[in-house]
């Protein structure tokens, strides 16, 4: 009988756990020293050795011939937990069993001394679907727990645990599985089963499974059993991608503007019925890896692919500009969204493809301008303002004196109330001059006052941050200052790149999550400080002098307009 790549190349040991060293190290670590937890939490997307490193952690705490911190894999203790009939080691999975009662009774069984082994371990799978109640019963072993005990809990979604049971918990994040490590894994188990395996095929696997190591055994799987070897087409084939030269032959294609071309690649990969939604992955792979080619020195760093594609990379990466890569790139990931949620992939692909060849392609951002610069003529002119009160949602009081009541426009009067209602940044606005009788509302206030912007201290620490979630946003904004204004966060830096990275839906999601984490702020923006400085008119971002973004943002603040850069 064919046993499973992943079942038969589950690790064994901590040292042939792949990509997660910082985890197995500090388990062999407490192991050695005799200091253990005795409750672990293991959090991780599906596939990145959750399971895997709970079953070696309860086979080393109870292997009586533990080895620097290895369970032998050899006695009786390790041979019964890994064949599943050891009775003190318990494996739950909380998506069936939920429920209190089954939470009390391993309570119960808790309190009894192990048989067999030294530790009753109990390891409970995707335990955020635990029920109040069981999370409860649960709290109460955690707090109070028998020393002959140890739980290890693994979940996909920490942010469900009650803080409660987190922390009460020893905790680890297992790492998506990096490209690199897992096509040398592919590459290892291929030669060791005897299979053949190509470097590009171990690549395109790695990427196709995206950090987890079950999908990309799977995979392999499926194309041991046609029995061929394994190279990239034969891994497109299983996986439904066909042959990558659809991948060149588009962005060929959007280059030219030939939408007939763009239909037709979609139609042969329809009729070879190839996976829109992997088709659409793998084009924002291609387009990433452009944009990576266009922005950093060494781009073979930070790309896995063959020789052969990283030339075809590089010749699109001539062509495509990075507004435009970013463009695609943008709307591409808008489409997988889509078609995740459900919309047809053919039509999706089609839509956004013949969008993104058609020539306005680029007026994307060239609207923005417009748009801005619209805006901001009509602060100047003083005429948005008529409409300020009805933006500014003003805290409780002032309910009856805005816009219904009065009319707003003529009243330069009594701006007072207003512009206090935003309440921005740190840096408090002077004082409303109610007396300055000046005639046009926004003119007044020019001169004198300080814009509103705070400097973001924590930057560096926010970068820090940044630089675990997205290392290319980091390599990028590495070396940059930052300042706050309102829920917006304004990069200041030199890299030509800064505006583009932050012009990505990822990238900007990355940063403001670092910075929300970091400053418990309410973030919801983050924009360059040079390319809004060309956006409101100047060509050169001020240098020492006044800085014209942070004067537009102010003005667009006193006006109690929302500025998107979006
Ligand atoms: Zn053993």
């Amino acid at each position: 009988m064919y046993t499973a790549l992943y079942r038969k190349w589950r690790p064994q040991t901590f040292a042939d756990v792949i990509g997660q060293n910082h985890i197995t190290e500090t388990l062999k670590n407490e192991i050695i020293t005799g200091r253990l937890s005795h409750a672990y939490l293991f959090i991780g997307s599906r596939g990145t050795g959750k399971t895997t490193c709970a079953r070696i952690l309860a086979k080393a705490v109870n292997c009586p011939h533990v080895h620097e911190g290895e369970p032998c894999n050899a006695c009786e203790v390790c041979k019964s937990i890994d064949a599943g009939t050891a009775l003190d080691i318990t494996e739950i999975d909380a998506a069936s069993n939920n429920g209190v009662d089954n939470i009390r009774d391993l309570r119960e069984q808790a309190n009894f001394n192990p048989s067999e082994t030294k530790y009753r371990v109990y390891i409970i799978d995707e335990v955020h679907m635990l029920s109040q109640g069981a999370f409860n019963a649960l709290l109460k072993t955690l707090e109070e727990p028998p020393a002959h005990v140890k739980f290890i809990l693994a979940t996909t979604e920490a942010h469900k645990m009650p803080a409660t049971i987190l922390s009460r918990c020893q905790r680890f994040d297992f790492k998506r599985i990096g490209a690199e490590d897992m096509s040398e894994r592919l590459l290892y188990i291929a030669e060791e089963e005897g299979i053949s395996l190509t470097l590009e095929a171990a690549h395109l696997i790695s990427r196709l499974s995206d950090g987890a190591m079950r999908d990309a055994l799977s995979i392999m799987d499926q194309c041991i059993a046609t029995g061929k070897e394994i190279d990239t087409a034969l891994v497109g084939e299983v996986c439904g991608i066909a042959d990558r030269a659809y991948l060149a032959d588009t962005a060929g294609a959007l280059l030219k503007g030939d939408s007939t071309k763009l239909l037709q690649v979609i139609e042969t990969l329809y009729e070879n019925a190839c996976d829109m939604e992997r088709y659409c992955t793998e084009l924002i792979h291609f387009f990433r890896n452009i944009m990576v080619t266009r922005s950093v020195k060494n781009p073979e760093k930070l790309i896995i692919c063959s020789d052969e594609e990283m030339q075809s990379i590089r010749r699109y990466a001539e062509k495509f500009t990075l507004p435009a890569c970013l463009a695609v790139i943008d709307a591409l990931q808008q489409t997988q969204a889509q078609i995740k949620a459900g919309v047809h992939g053919r039509t999706a692909m089609e839509m956004v493809l013949i969008k993104l060849a058609s020539p306005d392609m680029d007026a994307r951002d060239e609207s923005v301008l417009k748009r801005l610069a619209a805006l901001e003529q009509a602060v100047q002119s003083g005429a948005v303002v008529q409409a300020a009160p009805q933006h500014i949602e003003a805290p409780a009081q002032p309910q009856a004196a805005p816009a219904a009541v009065e009319p707003p426009a003529e009243q330069p009067e009594h701006p007072a109330e207003e512009p206090e209602a935003p309440a921005p940044v740190s840096e408090a606005t002077p004082p409303a001059p109610e007396e300055q009788d000046a005639p046009e509302p926004v003119a007044e206030a020019e001169p004198e006052q300080e814009p509103a912007l705070a400097n973001l201290r924590q930057w560096p620490e926010i970068l820090q941050e940044l630089f675990t979630r997205n290392r290319l946003a980091w390599t990028i904004l590495n070396g940059t200052t930052a300042k706050a204004v309102g829920n917006t966060v304004i990069v200041y830096g030199t890299h030509p790149s800064i505006a583009d990275i932050l012009a990505v839906n990822i990238n900007a999601e990355d940063v403001l999550a670092a910075a929300n984490g970091i400053t418990n702020a309410q973030f919801t923006k983050v924009i360059s400080a040079k390319d809004a400085g060309a956006l409101v008119g100047e060509e050169t971002p001020a240098q020492g002098g006044e800085d014209p973004l942070e004067a537009f943002l102010q003005k667009a603040q006193e006006g109690g307009i929302e500025v998107n850069f979006k």
